[in-house]
């Protein structure tokens, strides 16, 4: 676990587990857009200029703005799910955890009940 003394040039605000959860998922949210893009567009930008860029992007978002992972397309009380190259994964909106990657979308539904159950029984 890495503190928070080495994250982010201001320290103003501390940033609890979740907060730099969400600042990994911004970063790799900008970097898959760039790659995207670059992609679709053919710029030929080397891909560790890429990285690079996406770093620089997320850092300067995290150090004057409030980064909240809240996707609207993922209905209240359900994970959000996807598909890539290795399976299909699930993550906790509740605690951004995520699943190893399953076969189907139906055995990351298990693995988020299954963990929902175990970490956010409190209703
Ligand atoms: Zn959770």
């Amino acid at each position: 676990m890495t503190g928070p003394a080495e994250h982010g040039p201001g320290g103003a605000s501390p940033h609890d587990e979740r907060s730099l959860r969400e600042i990994a998922l911004l970063g790799d949210a900008v970097l898959d857009e760039m790659r995207f893009i670059n992609h679709f567009r053919g710029l030929g930008v080397p891909d560790d200029a890429l990285e690079s860029l996406a770093e620089a992007v997320t850092s300067r978002i995290d150090y004057a703005f409030a980064v909240t992972w809240s996707p609207d397309w993922v209905p209240s009380g359900r994970p959000h799910t996807w598909r890539d190259e290795v399976g299909w994964h699930a993550r906790c909106t509740e605690c951004l955890a995520e699943s190893a990657a399953v076969g189907g979308e139906d055995g990351a539904l298990a693995w988020f009940d299954d963990h929902a159950g175990r970490k956010h029984s409190q209703s």
